[in-house]
Order: C-alpha cells, then structure tokens, then sequence
C-alpha cells in the first residue's frame, strides 16, 4: 500500500464526506458500522427516511381522506414533486418522467406500447444473462404478441473468452439485425458484470435500424450521469431501493422521451391516474392519457415509499447531482481496483470482469473468484466488509459516494489481502 494517499487524507478532503452521516450503517460482527458494499442490492436507509414517513403518518391521523387535499404535501399531487429531481437525476424534462409502481410492472408497461412486432420486424435485443426478471418479462411480452421467445429474443453475448460485451459488437449486431428489430432492450449497467453500456451510441445505432430504444437502469440511477433525454432514449425504467436508497420494494421511475409526450394514440394499459385531471373525478367513460410519462400512470400513488423516495432524491441534490456523486465513485472504485490488482493474483484465483475503462463501469467491480469464492465471501463478512455474493461465484463490491470512505476502500483490500495471505 506504499503508493496510496493514506485514505485519511482522501476522506478528510472530501466534499461528500459528511453525507455519511446522514446513513444508517448496519453494525459489523464488531459492533462498530461495517464497510457496506451492497448498495448496488439495497441502498441503506437514510436518516431523514423516518421523519418522511413519519410526516404521512401524521397527515393520514389527522386529516384522514382530507390529506389529499390538505396534507403537507397534498397526496393528490405527490408525483408531481418527484418530477423535477428525478429528471434532474436521469437527464431528462420534467414531462419525460414519472414515479410508480415497481420496476418489472413499469418494464411491462413500457413494453406494451413501444413493443408493437409486426410480421417482419419483431426482434427484440437483449443482453444474455440479463437479470431473470427482465428474461421472464421479455419472454412473457413475445408470448402476449403470440410469438415463441426463442424466436423473437436475440441475445448478446461476449466473445469465447471474455466476460463482457464490445460496443462495436453490439451495434454491428442491430445493423445486422436491422429491419427485423423491433426493440433494443439493455440494462444500463449489466447487474453481474457491473459493465456500462454506451447507451448514446446504442440508441442512434437502434434508431438508424428503424427500431425503438429502451434501457433498464436498474443498475444506472443513482450510479452513472444520465442524460436520457440529449441521448433520444425512447423509454427507461429503474427502481428506486438500490442506488437511490429508498427502502426495499420501494417505488420506481419511468422515462418516456419529449417525442412520445403527445402522443394519446399510443397503446397503453390505462387508469385513472393518467388520466387528464381536469376531468379526472368526473368519472366519465373515455380515457384520454395526460401527456408525457405521467399518461403511464395506472392507481393513484403510493405515499409512504414516495415520501422516502422524496427524501432520497433530496439528499442526491444537496450533495450536488450526478455529476458530484460520480467524481468521488470513479475515485473509490478506482483505488478498489487498484488494491485488488496490487494483489498480483493470477486470474485463476482472482479476476475483475468489470471494465477496467471508468467510462464502461459505474461503481460496482464484479471479482471472479473461480476456487474460493463463497471462502472470501465469508472471510470478508468476518471482517464486517458486506459483499454481495452472486452464484457460481461472483462477488460483487459496490462502493456508494454517498456513504462509503476511502477508509472503507482500503478495509476491502486489506480484507482480501489477508485473505490470500493466509
Ligand atoms: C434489481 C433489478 C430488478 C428487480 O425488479 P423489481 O421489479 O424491482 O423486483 C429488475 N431488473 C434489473 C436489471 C434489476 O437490476
């Protein structure tokens, strides 16, 4: 560890040092906060989270049906206040997003309208091994348009030998495919590999092929800048209880392009919520979707994992957006990495299969650990170092801006150092 600025001195000079403070870090078998690294899985709860909660709580008892009205935050219009930071969040208009429901049930959604196969052009692409749900959604969407899903899903897939996917790869795959594609359907960052997708180029390259471009930023919110809207991604989705910290199962966003804003004709799955409001109530036959994202809308909205989803995405302003978030990431996974390369293992005993390019990852370094991986698993847990543990045997590390130091950085290395040593 010569070669490393002491992480005191990278802690001290800091400036999101103190939003650790605003965290909940669960104890390690020291009793003292553990180094978490699972924020890619569950986000851990911030402080102001209760309070939030507690708010509605306090609305509901005191105002019963008249919270809607006259709550603090009047629950009729509580999306509306999710609109401006999460677009803020993702690079996006206001009218472009809206939050609800959960994140596979807003994938369908989605896939309802800009997944509209005709006999010659059906494809949809997709990552190989992407996250089961994703798999079962695809699978079940070619299922509903009566097609069999081995033949409408095309799979990216590494070259023999590698572990992730070449943007030149992928997009030579959609010109190849070209006018039988239909969607484009990736995560914005591959949950197992940690691999960022260039989803600029991946979104001009579906569009010059006459298909619609859609990403999962399951893995992204809250992990990468995004500039949706500048990148014409034509719909996105995420969930909130990763990198936004907004409590398990919490609640999710959708992102549906300026273009698609005005246009009612789209087939969608409705409910009142999307509805126009200046008639909402009226209770008439006819529905006529609100523009933009919020014309997705199905029941009106769930207030409790709002109101922490709010105090969420407040805390990622104070600290200055994505781009401050992400300075500090690139650094703690870059001398993450470095602590693992310093270890100077052959890739038979340990393999980092994330990118080693800070622009094709976000924070998270997936390690092979062909032998012993469920062994550093533990050993790691035993040093109150939370990994991630995926099978065969892959552990994820993800190091959070928000709340993890340095200082929690060089516990993971020396962690894994001793481990090795032994
Ligand atoms: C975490 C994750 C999910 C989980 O879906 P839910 O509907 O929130 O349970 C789905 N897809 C991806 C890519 C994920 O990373």
């Amino acid at each position: 560890m010569t070669n490393f600025t002491p992480a005191a001195a990278l802690d001290a000079a800091d400036p999101l040092a103190l939003f650790r403070r605003e965290f909940h870090i669960p104890p390690g078998p020291d009793g003292q906060p553990c180094a978490y690294f699972c924020g890619n899985s569950l986000g851990l709860m911030p402080v102001a989270a209760r309070a939030a909660v507690e708010q509605e709580f306090v609305d509901w008892q005191r105002l019963g049906v008249e919270g809607h009205f006259h709550g603090t935050s009047p629950w009729l219009h509580y999306h509306e206040a999710l609109a401006e930071p999460t677009a803020r969040l993702v690079g996006a208009r206001p009218l472009e997003v809206v939050v609800m429901n959960n994140l596979t049930v807003n994938l369908h959604l989605l896939m309802v309208s800009f997944y509209r196969p005709t006999a010659s052009r059906f494809v949809i692409l997709m990552e190989g091994g992407a996250f089961p749900s994703d798999q079962y959604a695809l699978e079940s969407q070619a299922r509903l348009h009566g097609l069999a899903p081995a033949a409408a899903i095309v799979e990216l897939l590494p070259r023999p030998g590698e572990h992730t996917l070449r943007t030149a790869d992928i997009l030579a795959r959609i010109a190849e495919l070209g006018d039988t594609l239909a969607v484009v359907l990736l995560g914005g960052v591959n949950y197992y590999t940690g691999q960022a997708f260039d989803m600029a180029a991946i979104t001009a390259a579906g569009h010059a092929a006459g298909a619609t471009v859609g990403f999962d930023l399951a893995h992204a919110a809250g992990n990468l800048e995004l500039h949706l809207h500048d990148w014409n991604v034509d719909f996105a989705c995420w969930c909130s209880y990763k990198y936004l910290n907004s409590g398990p199962g919490g609640t999710s966003g959708v992102f549906v392009h300026e273009r698609h804003a005005h246009r009612p004709e789209l087939l969608r799955l409705a409910g009142w919520w999307g509805h126009d409001p200046s008639d909402r109530f009226e209770m008439k036959k006819g529905f006529r979707p609100m523009p933009g994202a919020a014309g997705w809308q199905l029941s009106n909205a769930q207030i409790f994992p709002m109101a922490i989803h709010r105090a969420s995405l407040a805390i990622i302003d104070r600290a200055g957006g994505m781009a401050a978030l992400r300075r500090k990431s690139e650094a703690l996974t870059a001398r993450l990495e470095a602590h693992l390369r310093g270890l100077g293992l052959p890739a038979t005993a340990l393999e980092i299969i994330t990118p080693p390019d800070p622009a094709q990852r976000g924070c998270q370094l997936s390690v092979l650990v062909p032998e012993r991986g469920r062994e550093l698993f533990d050993h790691l847990a035993a040093q109150g170092v939370l990994a991630d543990w995926r099978e065969p045997n892959v552990i994820r590390l993800a190091p959070v801006p928000l709340y993890n130091s340095f200082a929690d950085v060089d516990r993971a290395g020396a962690a894994v150092r001793s481990f090795f040593n032994e």
